[in-house]
């Protein structure tokens, strides 16, 4: 495998042919004064608006959440990407994404403000005509207006296409009617400016640009959730609503360009936003596990509460450096583009939907990691993790919607498999011939060389064998079933948490090399200890999945020969994962909070 030289050329999904670099890596450790600045910002905004009412939120006090909205806004946190002449802070795609993670902790409010600021506002940004920005965008940006989007319907969620709204030209051709319902909407009690899909004669489906008292368009009762109870979610209904013909959006059957760059840049901004939860959620575990006796000691000197604390600052450490790795990415790639005369907008969305692929890992992953964290959490807090008087009940309940929004955790995986191959057929991905080297590698004598090859040399060896097994398994998927692998699932799901786990692995192991570079081993013994327990056990996952999806597909010699090849692959040398662990945990413990 190549070693990526040259870091503006690379290219989505590519990291899965070529190794990473040191270099090409950008982490938490690399934020300059200005975002360590917004990030402290934000945590402070957390801190003192909205940590001491988190129960007048989650009553839904009315006027509460958009009063919020319009301070944050007259902070600039509504509009990090916003440009300046448009009222914004005109920040770089990281700063934003530091945002979005500084809010994290803010539960109902933080699911409001990411809302607001992405989906209820990028639309119109990046889809609409100078004058729909010049109306809409300063508004949006400075909170006086709060911004929602209008897509799921009863009957089509993940299936947005499927929808059944429609929009029919007046006769005079000033107006579309509009027709039809939405559920889940996100804001939808407050907002004052929605984004929702319609099929033009019931076919062109089509995004409009529609205003709270726009005749026709009503609004239902707030629904009653699990969690994220301070969230405004309502259904919208249309009858023969009438929007004004300049307020289509973007062209006329193209809203699914709007829909899915838009969810692009979403999904890694929930992953940030998980990040910011899961951060929070760690830092009270931690408190209480030094505070709370049992036993005549505080629980957090157990082994048993120290593996749970050191796994979920794992977690977390190998979710943020695949998080801003791919950040710093969309943001070179948008520089790219403008530099080759692209506008702002085409740039950023070129840029975004060049790393799609990672978008849908980090969605699945970040979510899945804030998930786990807040469990643990709630385990570690006992019987008082069960009691609403302690807030990581709260995370809890407020966790799991990230696993279903955004598109669900299945289609996110489905969606990382379908993009690789995609771009593998249209020749931007050159996985044919990657896989066709592992192969010849399975029928050839293993090579024994020299295993000291300097540091991590075993590590970057990990990785890369890592990618031989998705290589491997997903190369004869193809093969064997063509086009009949969208059919299996099961498969795909597989082959996607491969993926998932390799790209995260990997970053883990560039982030952490880095910090060795900087501040030398002595002083990354933490880092070195979180990214081997990651790697550790992300290559048994890859085992297990490898193992499940060649079962599924091949049979006699050519099943033999790949289980043999995976258990090459997959081979680890012995590693004391609960001295790691410790070491970790008492870092954590000594230290109080979770950054490391
Ligand atoms: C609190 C909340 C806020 C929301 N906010 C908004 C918002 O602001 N705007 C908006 O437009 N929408 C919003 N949504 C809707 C959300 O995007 C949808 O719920 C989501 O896309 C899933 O759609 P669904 O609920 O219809 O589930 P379904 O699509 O019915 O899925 C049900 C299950 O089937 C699985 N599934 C579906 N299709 C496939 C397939 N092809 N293969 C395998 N498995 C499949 C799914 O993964 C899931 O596990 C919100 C939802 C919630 C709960």
């Amino acid at each position: 495998m190549e070693t990526t030289m040259n870091k503006s050329a690379l290219k989505g999904g590519e990291w899965l042919i070529q190794n990473g670099g040191v270099a090409e890596t950008f982490t938490p450790e690399d934020y300059n004064e200005e975002q360590l600045m917004i990030l402290e910002m934000c945590h402070q905004f957390i801190a003192a608006e909205i940590h001491p009412i988190v129960e007048r939120i989650d009553k839904m006090e009315p006027g509460l959440m958009p009063s919020l909205m319009e301070k944050a806004g007259q902070l600039g946190l509504l509009s990090a990407s916003v440009p300046e002449d448009l009222g914004g802070m005109g920040k770089d795609f990281v700063t934003s994404t530091l945002v979005s993670e500084g809010l994290g902790g803010g539960y109902s409010f933080s699911v409001a403000m990411s809302a607001h600021a992405g989906i209820g506002t990028l639309p119109i940004l990046y889809f609409g005509t100078e004058e729909q920005k010049k109306k809409y965008i300063p508004k949006l940006a400075s909170g006086e207006w709060k911004g929602s989007y209008g897509l799921t319907e009863p009957g089509s969620g993940s299936d947005a296409l499927g929808a059944k709204t429609t929009a029919t030209l007046s006769a005079d051709g000033k107006y579309y009617l509009l027709n039809g319902q939405k559920v889940w909407i996100t804001n939808g009690g407050f907002a004052d400016v929605y984004t929702v899909f319609a099929k033009v004669d019931g076919e062109n489906f089509t995004a409009f640009i529609v205003e709270r008292n726009f005749e026709g368009f009503t609004r239902g009762p707030e629904e009653h959730k699990m969690g994220i109870k301070g969230s405004s979610t309502v259904q919208l209904y249309f009858q023969d609503c009438k929007v004004p013909a300049e307020n289509v959006l973007g062209e006329i059957g193209k809203g699914h360009v709007i829909a899915f760059n838009i969810l692009n840049i979403g999904r890694l901004k929930l992953a940030a936003a998980a990040i910011g939860g899961a951060k929070l959620a760690l830092t009270d575990s931690i408190e209480y596990a030094k505070t709370r006796e049992q036993f005549k000691t505080a629980i957090a000197n157990f082994g048993a509460i120290k593996h749970k604390l050191a796994e979920m600052a794992i977690k977390i450490y190998a979710d943020e450096s695949a998080l801003y790795r791919t950040a710093k990415w969309i943001d070179e790639k948008e520089h790219e583009l403008l530099a080759d005369g692209k506008p702002f907008n085409e740039a950023l969305l070129g840029a975004a939907e060049e790393f799609a692929i990672e978008c849908a890992i980090l969605k699945v992953h970040g979510s899945e990691v804030l998930d786990f964290v807040v469990d643990e959490g709630v385990q570690i807090h006992g019987g008082n993790g069960f009691s609403d008087e302690y807030t990581i009940s709260k995370a809890y309940r407020d966790s799991r919607v990230n696993r279903i929004y955004e598109g669900t955790n299945e289609i996110n995986r489905m969606l990382t498999v379908d993009m690789m191959l995609k771009r593998a057929m249209k020749g931007k991905l050159d996985l044919m011939g990657p896989a066709m080297n592992v192969q010849k590698e399975l029928i050839s004598i293993p090579e024994f060389g020299n295993d000291d090859e300097g540091s991590f040399f075993q590590e970057q060896k990990t990785i890369a064998n890592m990618k031989k097994c998705i290589l491997m398994v997903a190369g004869a998927a193809v093969q064997k079933l063509m086009m009949n692998l969208s059919n299996e699932q099961e498969i795909i799901m597989n082959i996607a948490d491969m993926a998932i786990e390799a790209f995260v692995s990997e970053s883990t192991l560039l982030r952490m090399m880095k910090h060795v570079e900087k501040n030398g081993e002595e002083n990354s013994k933490i880092q070195m200890a979180m990214m081997q327990c990651y790697l550790n056990d992300a290559m048994d996952k890859i085992a297990k999945c490898g193992k499940e999806a060649i079962n599924a597909f091949a049979e006699g010699d050519e099943q033999r020969m790949m289980m043999l090849g995976l258990k090459r692959f997959t081979k680890t040398q012995p590693f004391n994962s609960k001295n790691a662990r410790r070491l970790i945990a008492d870092e954590l413990i000594e230290k109080g909070r979770c950054s490391l």
